[in-house]
């Protein structure tokens, strides 16, 4: 009976990592293919000034389809690019995409700010500025209107290289955030000294605000700390009007969030931002 029992777990558990084994090399299929012909899809979600109510910026996310057709999470292949080296490359095409179409909205006279997730792997490679200020001139933007959104686990690695790095891009113009913020482990001292523009409240506090006095506490004293900072502030995840509210009763003076869009492929951005079209 066990030894039957044992013999079906073996099966159970060879059975499942057969379909890991299956489903990773699928994915990484997928994203070579991808890479290859260039291929990624990026998507836009509008950020709003609080006040004015006026999209002023535009979060870059990267998406893939998988073979049924259904999109990957981006956290999902965005790591096992990590892991199969490919980041580099894709992390530049996801820029330039997202370059490209900052210069668009530019040119139809919307200077709305792009903003593109940056992997810790892709930040800390060799030529990464290079490749930033390659894609600047390729799509002929102004660096005023990129801004890169690294993580606090980023600034947690080699901190002089982080530091250096930050500050080049940061003196050309280039806007930095901090993404995901509150759910890290970066000192306050060593953020003083960074060249950071921007703090990206982490959704999950915004999610929670509402039932959890924790999570409001966490917002409050973000906000109370990018204040004293002089960082801009930009609430993730607003869903409802009463994130909205309690968010600007604390400062924030920029959200993002299905209450106002979700991300959105370039032409709809463009019909219904740029061009306004009263359909939303
Ligand atoms: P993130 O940078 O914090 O991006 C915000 C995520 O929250 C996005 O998920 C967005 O679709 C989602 N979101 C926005 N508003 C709401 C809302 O009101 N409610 C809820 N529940 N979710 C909302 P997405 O696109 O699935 O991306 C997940 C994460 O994957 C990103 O988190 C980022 O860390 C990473 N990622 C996405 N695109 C890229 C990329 O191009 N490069 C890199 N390195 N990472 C990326
Ligand atoms: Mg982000
Ligand atoms: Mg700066
Ligand atoms: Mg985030």
């Amino acid at each position: 009976r066990a030894k039957q029992q044992g013999k079906q777990q073996s099966c159970f558990f060879s059975q499942g990592l057969e379909n890991d084994l299956n489903e990773r090399m699928e994915l990484e299929q997928v994203l070579r293919e991808a890479i290859d012909k260039n291929s990624i899809e990026v998507v836009f979600q509008p950020q709003i000034d609080l006040a004015s109510q006026q999209v002023i910026a535009a979060e870059a996310l990267a998406r893939l389809k998988g073979k049924d057709g259904d999109y990957i999470p981006p956290p999902k292949f965005i790591s096992l690019a990590e892991e199969l080296g490919l980041i580099t490359k894709l992390g530049e095409q996801i820029l330039r995409k997202s370059c490209f179409a900052a210069k668009d909205w530019y040119d139809q006279g919307k200077p709305i700010r792009v903003c593109v997730n940056v992997s810790a792997l892709q930040f800390c490679s060799e030529g990464y500025f290079d490749q930033v200020f390659a894609v600047l001139e390729d799509t002929n933007l102004k660096t005023s209107l990129l801004e890169l959104e690294v993580t606090e686990s980023l600034l947690m690695q080699d901190v002089d290289l982080v530091e250096g790095i930050l500050r080049d891009l940061s003196l050309t113009g280039i806007f930095i955030a901090i993404d995901d913020f509150g759910t890290g482990y970066s000192s306050l001292s060593y953020l003083k000294r960074l060249p950071v523009d921007v703090l990206k409240i982490d959704q999950s506090f915004v999610r929670e605000m509402l039932d959890d006095k924790q999570s409001m506490d966490i917002v409050r004293t973000i906000s109370d700390l990018g204040h004293s900072m002089q960082l801009k502030l930009v609430g993730e995840g607003i869903e409802t009007a009463e994130h909205e509210q309690i968010l600007k009763s604390f400062g924030c003076q920029m959200g993002q969030g299905y209450l106002y869009h979700k991300p959105l492929h370039k032409a709809d951005f463009d019909r219904l931002v740029i061009q306004g079209a009263l359909i939303s």
